[in-house]
């Protein structure tokens, strides 16, 4: 048995999260949860965004299952997604973008794997106003963290079978940050013979991926590319409420959904959890119970084949109760 920690978080994040753990008692996941309220509303209550035995819990889990959690935009706080990717040095973010093949969508071939550089670029959110009429932000690119990122994913393609891996950068521009992450790839590369590699401006990416999305694989890029090029890639698959993503260190691991918090959606009980869903498959998948990842992803593929139980997200008209209602008796068969 594995405990793990649960942050429930704000918006769509307590709905989602209860429809996911009922779904994986249903499945019977070998797990026991440490499970706790997390973000704005909590701030408000309590003055703390997480509480300290969240944290504590996580120390001693190193397993956390979390939902989004609320960032107000222009100004307050840190990102507490940032925040927590940084204080456990979640390096890596893993988001895996599969077209399936039960649901309408444009394209049928989509199966690209995102490595996402997860500690620095644009997202050490280091800014200085110069003066009034003059802000900077601060790029960070470093050998070790580049270094990482770009072999986890060659180290990916060659554990599962894939065929060629993407440099996602802007290194015509920014010429000494992309570059460098660029020539890093290109020097790691070369320990990878079996696995083609090639590298793609980041505009250009985003005409190729709605043109031609079968031709990617596995994509690496650094941090703020790896935001929008994620996004792209679920929109791909049917949208944010089906992009599972992990991020990983060497010691933690959080499993979340890529979409945010939702909030014109949240308490209406229309919130998709398969992003959630399939996260906590990625965990399960890691933690050894990839039996019973497989049983829900079975279950879900049904559901989603019978059209009846969609999500509006989805262009259906059900409930996130008669979705994972539905969910729960397939696995039961
Ligand atoms: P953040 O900046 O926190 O990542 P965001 O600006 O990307 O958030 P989201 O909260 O992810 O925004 O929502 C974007 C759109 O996608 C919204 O219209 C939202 O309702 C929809 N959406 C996101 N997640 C889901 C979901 N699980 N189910 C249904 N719709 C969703």
């Amino acid at each position: 048995m594995n405990t793990i920690t649960v942050f429930k978080g704000d918006g769509i994040g307590p709905e989602i999260t209860d429809a996911v753990l009922d779904i994986l008692n249903a499945a019977k996941a070998d797990l026991s949860y440490e499970i706790f309220n997390v973000g704005e509303a909590v701030y408000k209550k309590t003055g703390e965004f997480i509480p300290q035995e969240g944290f504590a819990s996580f120390e001693k889990n190193k397993i956390l299952l979390k939902s989004p959690i609320t960032t107000p935009i222009g100004k307050g706080f840190r990102s507490l997604n940032v925040t927590l990717r940084n204080k456990y040095d979640l390096w890596a973010n893993i988001r895996p973008a599969k077209t399936n093949p039960c649901l309408n969508t444009l394209f049928s071939n989509v199966d690209i794997v995102t490595f996402r550089e997860n500690t620095e670029d644009l997202y050490v959110g280091k800014e200085e106003v110069i003066d009034d009429d003059t802000v900077i932000a601060y790029k960070i690119i470093t050998r070790k963290a580049s270094t990482r990122i770009i072999k986890a994913a060659f180290e990916y393609a060659v554990n599962h079978g894939r065929k060629k891996c993407t440099c996602v950068h802007k290194a015509n521009i920014l010429k000494k940050t992309d570059g460098l992450f660029l020539s890093i790839f290109e020097e790691i590369a070369k320990q990878y013979p079996s696995i083609e590699a090639n590298s793609l401006i980041v505009d250009n990416t985003c005409m190729q991926l709605v043109m031609d999305p079968g031709q990617f694989d596995v994509f690496v890029m650094p941090n703020l590319y790896g935001d929008i090029i994620s996004d792209l890639t679920s929109g791909l698959i049917g949208g944010l409420g089906l992009l599972p993503s992990c991020n990983k260190g060497d010691e933690y691991a959080m499993y979340e959904a890529v979409h945010g918090s939702a909030p014109d959606i949240a308490n209406k009980g229309i919130a998709n959890p398969t992003a959630l869903l399939l996260s906590a498959c990625m965990m399960l998948d890691d933690l050894g119970q990839g039996d019973v990842a497989a049983s829900i992803r079975r279950a879900l593929d049904q559901v989603f084949a019978q059209q009846k139980y969609l999500t509006p997200d989805l262009k259906g008209h059900a409930t996130t109760r008669e979705f994972v209602e539905a969910i729960k008796s397939q696995i039961k068969r």
